[in-house]
C-alpha cells in the first residue's frame, strides 16, 4: 500500500487488528460462558471498626475459562460494556446476588445488606429500574437490603443514569458512590445527586498510616461524608495498623483483605452477629 507522501501512513496496523481481534473472541467467549455457567460470584464482607461486626457484603463477579483460567473483572467488564453484554450479565448478576442474599436471610446468616455492582451502560439502559423492581419481587428481598454501587464515571454529566439513581432511591434501594475520590467531580456530584454511601478509593487508603497528602485526603474525605451525613467505606484495607487509623480519623465501615477476601457463598455461609477482625 503506498501511503502518501507524510504522515498517512497508519492505514494498516496489525496491532490494532489483534486487539479488535482479541476483544471479539473475548466478547463471543464470555456470550458462550454465560450459557455454559462459567460465571459465578464471590462475596466480600464490609466490617464495622472497630469490632469487625459485617455490615454488609458487596458480590464481585468471577469468570473460570476453560483455557484461559480465571480471568479477571478488570479485563472482561469493560467489553462487556462496549459490546452490550454487560446488560444480559448484569441482570444475571443482580439476580443472582438477590437470591443468595434471600438464602442467607432464611438461614438466619444475612449481613443487614448486599452491594451489587452497576456499570454505566446498565444504569442507561432503560428498563433497568423495572428490573431491579421485577428482581427484587421475584426473590422476595426488601429494597432496604439492596445497595446498587455506581462509579462517578457513570453519573458524571447527568443523563439517564442520573434518572435512573433517582428512580432507584424512591424504589428503596440506597446508592453507594465506588471508587470515591478519583473521578473527574467526585465533590460536585454529592450537591445533587442522592447517594447515602461514599466508597473511598483504596489509593487513599494505602497510605493512610504515613504522614502526606493520601492521609490528608482520607480525613478530608471523611469529613465531607459525615458533614453530609453519609456513610464512609474505606477500601482496600489490607493491615490492621490501616484499620487502626482510619478508626482514629473516623471511619467506621472498612472492607479489604485484612478483614475477609472474597469468598464463595458456602465459605461465607454463618457471617455472625460478631465476626472476629484477623
Ligand atoms: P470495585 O467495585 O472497586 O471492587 C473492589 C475490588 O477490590 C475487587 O476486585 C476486590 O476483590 C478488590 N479488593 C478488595 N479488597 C482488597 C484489598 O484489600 N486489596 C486489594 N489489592 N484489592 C482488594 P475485583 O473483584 O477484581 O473487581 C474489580 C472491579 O471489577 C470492581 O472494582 C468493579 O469495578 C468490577 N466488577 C467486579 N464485579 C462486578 C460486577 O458484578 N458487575 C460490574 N458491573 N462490575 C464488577
Ligand atoms: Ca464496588
Ligand atoms: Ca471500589
Ligand atoms: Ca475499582
Amino acid at each position: 500500500y503506498a501511503a502518501k507522501a507524510g504522515g498517512r501512513r497508519r492505514r494498516y496496523s496489525p496491532e490494532l487488528d489483534d486487539q479488535a481481534g482479541e476483544e471479539a473472541r473475548l466478547g463471543a467467549e464470555m456470550r458462550a460462558g454465560l450459557d455454559r455457567g462459567e460465571f459465578h460470584l464471590v462475596y466480600q464482607p464490609i466490617v464495622e471498626l472497630p469490632h469487625g461486626r459485617v455490615a454488609s457484603v458487596e458480590s464481585l463477579i468471577r469468570w473460570r475459562h476453560p483455557v484461559r483460567g480465571h480471568v479477571g473483572p478488570d479485563r472482561f467488564i469493560p467489553v462487556a460494556e462496549r459490546n452490550g453484554l454487560i446488560v444480559e450479565l448484569g441482570e444475571w448478576i443482580l439476580r443472582t446476588a438477590c437470591a443468595q442474599y434471600m438464602t442467607w436471610l432464611r438461614d438466619g446468616v444475612a449481613p443487614d445488606r448486599i452491594g451489587v455492582n452497576v456499570s454505566a451502560r446498565q444504569l442507561a439502559e432503560p428498563g433497568f429500574v423495572d428490573l431491579v423492581a421485577a428482581v427484587l419481587a421475584e426473590t422476595g428481598m426488601d429494597p432496604g437490603h439492596l445497595i446498587v454501587e455506581v462509579t462517578e464515571t457513570a453519573v458524571f454529566g447527568g443523563g439517564a443514569a442520573v434518572r435512573t439513581v433517582h428512580d432507584l432511591t424512591a424504589l428503596g434501594v440506597d446508592i453507594a458512590l465506588d471508587d470515591f475520590g478519583t473521578g473527574h467531580s467526585s465533590l460536585g456530584l454529592l450537591q445533587t445527586l442522592p447517594v447515602s454511601i461514599l466508597k473511598v478509593d483504596k489509593s487513599f487508603v494505602d497510605n493512610v498510616t504515613m504522614a502526606g497528602r493520601h492521609a490528608v485526603i482520607a480525613t478530608s474525605l471523611i469529613q465531607v461524608a459525615h458533614g453530609l451525613g453519609l456513610v464512609a467505606v474505606a477500601e482496600g484495607v489490607e493491615t490492621a495498623e490501616q484499620a487502626a487509623e482510619l478508626y482514629r480519623l473516623g471511619y467506621r465501615r472498612a472492607q479489604g483483605y485484612h478483614f475477609g477476601r472474597p469468598a464463595e457463598a458456602p465459605a461465607n455461609a454463618g457471617y455472625g452477629r460478631h465476626r472476629a477482625v484477623p
